[in-house]
């Protein structure tokens, strides 16, 4: 299957998956999940209609903006950040998916106030405790957002998780049921200078589940670029690795 058929496929279980949410197809924004995929293909899916790149790596990141920088495409960070760098992270993120700790928001706000500048960013839930690592734990993730909306160079958009891997359908939607009850929660506070607009949520085993359970914006790898030979587990250190997910698939 070429990227061509793949996004469309992608884009049609998109639309489907929104209208039986009762929400429109342009409704739910894709990011396309680019790690391990070269320049040349993340070029041939912007030119096939993807829009947004969702990178997890900085280096990795770093090298294929410089090739691709004049593409016209949005450029997210969605994978773990760590604090030293922030500085390398600024050179090419429109948004940050993973903001899920204070330490990092202060350091955030630390080099973008050097910079005069703002940045769109997420903050990452943890919503499978057990099975990863990051992203704050569900009950501590209000009280973040109200700590992080004070620093005026963090713009807050919203939420992101990553659900558990497993086969259990049930398991998966309690994931996504408890991200959509933080943001609705955080919506019904009313907390100054929060926008409640992503929900970013879903990837390509569970995107449909996800849009169903009220993702609005999902981030897709695999059902657009095909099987990575890298391990999961280099880019998102935890236990489970590429051969549990296959089944999933
Ligand atoms: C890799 C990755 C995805 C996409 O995963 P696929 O299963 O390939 O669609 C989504 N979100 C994050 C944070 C990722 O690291």
């Amino acid at each position: 299957m070429s990227i061509k058929e793949n996004l469309e496929r992608v884009k049609q279980n998109i639309a489907h998956a929104a209208i039986k949410a009762g929400k429109k197809p342009e409704d739910i924004t894709l990011v396309m999940a680019t790690k391990t995929v070269d320049s040349e293909r993340i070029r041939e899916a912007i030119r096939e209609g993807g829009r947004i790149i969702g990178e997890n790596k900085i280096q990795e990141a770093l090298k294929k903006y410089e090739a691709l920088k004049n593409e016209d495409a949005e450029w997210h960070f969605i994978g773990h950040l760590q604090t030293n760098k922030i500085k390398d992270v600024l050179k090419f993120a429109d948004m940050i998916h993973s903001v899920d700790r204070l330490p990092l928001v202060e350091k955030l706000d630390h080099r973008l106030q050097q910079e005069g500048r703002s940045m769109d960013i997420l903050i990452q839930v943890n919503t499978s405790h057990e099975e990863s690592k990051y992203g704050i734990a569900p009950e501590e993730a209000i009280s973040l957002v109200k700590q992080t909306a004070k620093y005026e160079t963090l713009k807050i958009y919203g939420l992101m998780t990553i659900g558990l891997f497993t086969k259990d359908e049930i398991k998966i939607r309690a994931c996504f049921k408890v991200l959509k009850e933080i943001h609705d929660a955080i919506i019904k506070e009313g907390i100054g200078r929060v926008q409640m607009k992503y929900l970013s949520m879903g990837m390509s085993g569970d995107y449909q589940i996800a849009i169903e359970e009220g993702a609005n914006m999902v981030r897709i790898g695999t059902a657009i670029f095909g099987a990575r030979n890298t391990p999961d587990a280099y880019y998102w250190p935890s236990e489970k690795t590429d051969k549990d997910r296959a089944g999933l698939l």
